[in-house]
């Protein structure tokens, strides 16, 4: 049963770090991945570039825009 329980508080745990609230909306931020394409001035070649951004009601718009 130590086990078990171990496992119930690490994924209670896991669940919490996922779900950070933004202080200033009280929304849970929405992790997505976003994809940005960008043109090398060595070489002209474009580059696709993922980043990971958090997005709640304050930067939707930014984001999405
Ligand atoms: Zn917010």
């Amino acid at each position: 049963m130590a086990k078990q329980q171990s496992f119930a508080d690490k994924a209670a745990k896991a669940a919490l770090m996922k779900g950070s609230k933004c202080p200033t909306c009280g929304e849970i931020y929405q992790p997505i991945l976003m994809v940005t394409s960008e043109k090398s001035t060595v070489t002209g070649s474009w580059k696709f570039s993922e980043r990971r951004v958090q997005v709640c009601k304050c930067n939707e718009k930014k984001v999405y825009a």
